[in-house]
């Protein structure tokens, strides 16, 4: 949990807070849209802690008993909304958390703060009961929807609501993020950074994650064995691999920047913006043997891998199919 001045990006964001904050204006409702990590719950909860400290200033001070129950979850005014079942939030969690209980003054704060996390999930009905709260909500009353898809709202929904969109927060912001309060050395954070196409969140989940480098090592010995092993020997060699706690997408995201690390080095001879800068000499060797077409197909033939993982192929017969893909172009 963290002030508004430890968030990575989303300034404009920030800004439109504060200024609410500071203006004494705040909306009964807001969304939050962004993708999964991209940082919507930190800043409902920076929004939340500023909202209710006692010192009411544009920041929370962190120290007040308000900030302190905050920062432990356990503030009575701030209320994370549950859902039984785990895809869906219903009428039912809406009426019990919400609706019968918004009337119900705040014990000692300024305000009364309901958040809702992936609210793309409350059905219609559930959408339905919520909005009679947001239509005629106390004074008090604060309700932020978290939401990776703000389309699956009602237009009744979103009308009444103040929609803030997160946007990718910038690779260089989440690189020195990971390297200034992560301690994370510079290579591994550009390795993190590619990977976690601007959320901040899976940029330090990967970062910090044990077998990360484990997974790299061992997906960069087989790419450079490609050639001389068989069939049988990739599929074992790729099992072997699903033992590391990254999904297997995570895994053919590193095919996906090795190849294209060789498809920049085939065209510019330039190290300098090599993600794998290590592997230079292998890259180089690479990129030399194959064809340009050779490795765009490549290249695409991870993309459908993927697809086919997404759609619930059988892992070990997708990697089939990649790595007869990948093999072929370079026996040409
Ligand atoms: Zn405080």
């Amino acid at each position: 949990m963290a002030g508004f001045q430890d968030i990575v990006g989303h300034g404009q964001i920030i800004a439109h807070m504060q200024n609410a904050i500071s203006a004494k204006r705040i909306s009964h409702a807001y969304i939050l849209d962004g993708q999964k990590g991209s940082g919507k719950s930190t800043l409902a909860e920076a929004f939340s802690m500023t909202l209710q400290c006692e010192r009411g200033q544009v920041e929370p001070c962190m120290v007040c008993h308000s900030c302190k129950q905050a920062l432990s979850k356990n503030h009575p005014d701030i209320i994370y909304v549950q859902h039984e079942k785990p895809n869906t939030v219903s009428v039912d969690d809406i009426r019990r958390q919400v609706n019968n209980d918004i009337g119900i003054k705040p014990y000692g704060s300024p305000y009364k703060i309901y958040v809702i996390e992936e609210a793309e999930k409350m059905n219609v009905q559930a959408q339905n009961a919520l909005l009679k709260t947001i239509e005629e909500p106390p004074s008090y009353g604060v309700i932020l929807l978290l939401t990776e898809n703000s389309e699956s709202f009602l237009p009744t929904i979103l009308s009444r609501c103040i929609t803030l969109r997160l946007k990718d927060v910038p690779d260089k912001d989440i690189k020195s993020y990971l390297m200034e309060r992560c301690q994370i050395p510079d290579y591994q954070a550009d390795m993190a950074v590619v990977f976690a196409q601007g959320s901040v969140g899976k940029a330090i989940q990967l970062a910090e994650n044990e077998h990360f480098n484990e997974m790299k090592d061992s997906a960069i010995q087989l790419i450079k064995r490609l050639n001389d092993i068989d069939l049988h020997e990739m599929v074992s060699a790729v099992k072997q691999l699903e033992e590391y706690k990254l999904s297997a997408r995570d895994y053919l995201d590193l095919f996906f920047v090795w190849y294209r690390d060789v498809l920049l080095y085939k065209a510019t001879t330039d190290a300098n913006d090599l993600i794998f800068k290590d592997q230079v000499y292998e890259i180089k060797k690479q990129a030399a043997k194959l064809s340009y077409g050779g490795i765009e197909a490549i290249l695409l033939g991870i993309e459908k891998a993927k697809l086919r993982l997404l759609a619930n192929v059988n892992f070990e017969l997708a990697i089939e199919l990649l790595l007869l893909t990948i093999k072929e172009p370079s026996e040409n």
